[in-house]
């Protein structure tokens, strides 16, 4: 029997766009080499051809091969329909709701196979959150796995099959009920920016341009398809994904684009908290959370996204907060770039250093080193953050532990101060103490002093812990005084 494919189903172009030819560029005047492409990608790529369908990489994969950078991952976009797609691979599973998209897996790497999208089809802002576990992803290694609930909660399916009851499909795999899946010449209006929208196809190796993205990406210009403010209400983390593209690849944000941005930020009140979860580490843990950190400011969104640390920065102009901030984001970076692990938890204590700071220090003096404080601060910044940002609940745990642990590893107490090493957040607590006493807000003796037990073997350790004196008397040069009468408590305190 003759399977229909997506592009018999739906045809037409979208609504009030009369279909448009696409530029076709062949292999000859591109630079995009099978090389730079995912064997897994291609693997994909070349059992749909097989199969008779139509299959291109598209997005974010075809834009970085284009400029010579190692793309994050690899989508591709195909005429075949999703339970079409999952015959064709073993290792397949279907997810989200109205429209479903194929996850094809390889070990940690997952190829995402999407039907071309139908001009009335759900926008992207409903589609699942890409990867259910970080870790088994490409990308950042991140040390702590996504929560299933936060699949859910974005709208999509932790395990691909809770809503197979809801759809009406005939024995093709075809969507009977909803008219969800296009052609490409529809597809390619649902795309974000020009640079996004490019089609590689794997049938001659050319890549197909609708919307003037090759040109685009050439002179590394960033500009929303059709009218930016629409595109921005339709789906409001498409302001978001504009400054993330601006930090990453540097590209210059066409006017028409860069102009709504600043007016529209309090649409994000209306994005789920889930999803701007996952944006935020997009912004903060892939290697160019700096720049991310500096593109959000200066474009007025962080006022959108977590409304008291930019109210705390404003109100502290070049404060010694926001130089931590960007220092430990930096070195989230170059962690990112070295291919070492991240963690949410460090990325949200440098986020919410300065509410935390301002919460502690709302108590009277004597009780700034408390634990009690130091847990009803971080409590008071997390709840604020999280009217915007769904953070998971092991990522708030996390940035509490790490600020209650600040005072232990400031006040080493003979052998109690090993047990500290063998606590599950030392390692981000003790980052955090680096960063503080570089930045004059912790003293750097003892900083240095964690720094060398950390290399020494475990004898060595106990002398070191003894050479403190026991409880009541910290090693010369680590002696603080007492606490009561230290003068200079803001020292120790975060801020
Ligand atoms: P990255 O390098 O971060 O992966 P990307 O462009 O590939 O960047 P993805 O989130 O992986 O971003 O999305 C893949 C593609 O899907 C995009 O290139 C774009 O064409 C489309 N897309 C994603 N999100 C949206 C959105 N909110 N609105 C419209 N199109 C989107
Ligand atoms: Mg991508």
């Amino acid at each position: 029997m003759l399977k229909p494919k997506a592009s018999e189903l739906n045809s037409s172009a979208a609504p009030g766009t009369a279909p448009v030819a696409p530029r076709i560029i062949p292999r000859s005047e591109h630079s995009i080499s099978r090389s730079g492409i995912s064997a897994n990608a291609l693997r994909v790529l070349y059992r749909l051809r097989e199969g008779g369908f139509q299959a291109f990489l598209v997005g974010g994969c075809v834009r970085d091969l284009l400029l010579g950078l190692e793309p994050k991952d690899f989508d591709v976009a195909t005429d075949a329909l999703p339970e079409e797609v999952r015959r064709l691979f073993r290792n397949c599973r279907l997810v989200g709701r109205r429209f479903r998209l194929a996850h094809v897996f390889f070990g940690r790497e997952t190829i995402e196979v999407a039907t071309f999208r139908a001009a009335s089809a759900p926008s992207q802002a409903e589609e699942p959150i890409p990867d259910a576990d970080p870790e088994e992803g490409e990308g950042p290694e991140i040390d702590e796995p996504l929560e299933p609930e936060l699949l859910e909660a974005a709208g999509g399916s932790a395990d691909g099959t809770a809503d197979d009851a809801e759809r009406a499909v005939d024995e093709t795999g075809r969507i009977l009920r909803d008219n969800v899946y296009g052609s490409i010449d529809e597809d390619v209006w649902r795309r974000d920016f020009t640079a996004n929208a490019l089609y590689y196809n794997i049938a001659d190796f050319s890549v197909w341009d609708y919307v003037g993205g090759a040109e685009d990406i050439a002179s590394r210009t960033l500009r929303l398809i059709g009218d930016p403010e629409t595109r921005y209400r339709e789906d409001p983390v498409r302001l978001l994904r504009a400054v993330r593209f601006e930090a990453k690849l540097g590209f210059r944000l066409d006017p028409g684009t860069a102009g709504p941005i600043a007016s529209l930020g309090e649409l994000l009140a209306g994005v789920p908290s889930a999803r701007l979860f996952e944006e935020t580490l997009k912004l903060f843990l892939y290697g160019h959370g700096a720049r991310s950190f500096e593109t959000l400011r200066r474009r007025g969104l962080l006022a959108s996204l977590l409304p008291t640390v930019e109210a705390y920065l404003a109100a502290h102009p070049e404060s010694v907060v926001e130089k931590l901030l960007v220092r430990g984001l930096e070195n989230t970076d170059a962690r990112v770039l070295g291919g070492k692990p991240v963690t949410p938890t460090f990325l949200f204590a440098l986020l919410l250093y300065g509410p935390i700071a301002q919460a502690i220090e709302a108590a009277p003096p004597q009780h700034w080193h408390e634990l009690a404080t130091i847990l009803e601060a971080c409590d008071r910044a997390v709840r604020a953050a999280q009217a915007q940002i769904a953070i998971p609940r092991r990522f708030a745990l996390g940035v509490r532990e790490m600020f209650s642990l600040q005072p232990r590893l400031e006040h080493p107490r003979g052998r109690r101060a090993l047990r500290a090493l063998e606590h599950p957040r030392f390692r981000a607590a003790y980052d955090l103490l680096l960063l503080r006493a570089e930045l004059g807000l912790a003293p750097r003796a003892t900083a240095e002093w964690w720094s060398r037990i950390q290399q020494v073997p475990a004898p060595e350790r106990a002398q070191m812990a003894d050479a403190l004196g026991g409880p009541a008397e910290p090693k010369e040069g680590m002696r603080r005084g007492p606490r009561r009468r230290r003068r200079r408590r803001s020292k120790s305190n975060p801020a």
